[in-house]
């Protein structure tokens, strides 16, 4: 097994896990159901999009 150079720090590691972490999705009110959907997304309850039904939500 290849062993590492260099000792890493706790600084260096810990810069490194910055990103590893979950973040929360935003999320808005669905005007037309209410339900919760990701903003500029298509509701997957009832297929709406700004105001409009785009596609055939399922039943
Ligand atoms: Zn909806």
């Amino acid at each position: 097994m290849p062993t590492p150079k260099k000792h890493t720090t706790r600084s260096r590691r810990d810069m490194r896990r910055s990103h590893d972490f979950l973040e929360v999705v935003n999320t808005v009110n669905c005007p037309n159901c209410r339900s919760l959907v990701k903003p500029h997304h298509v509701c997957a309850s009832c297929g709406y999009y700004k105001g409009k039904e785009v596609v055939t939500a399922k039943a």
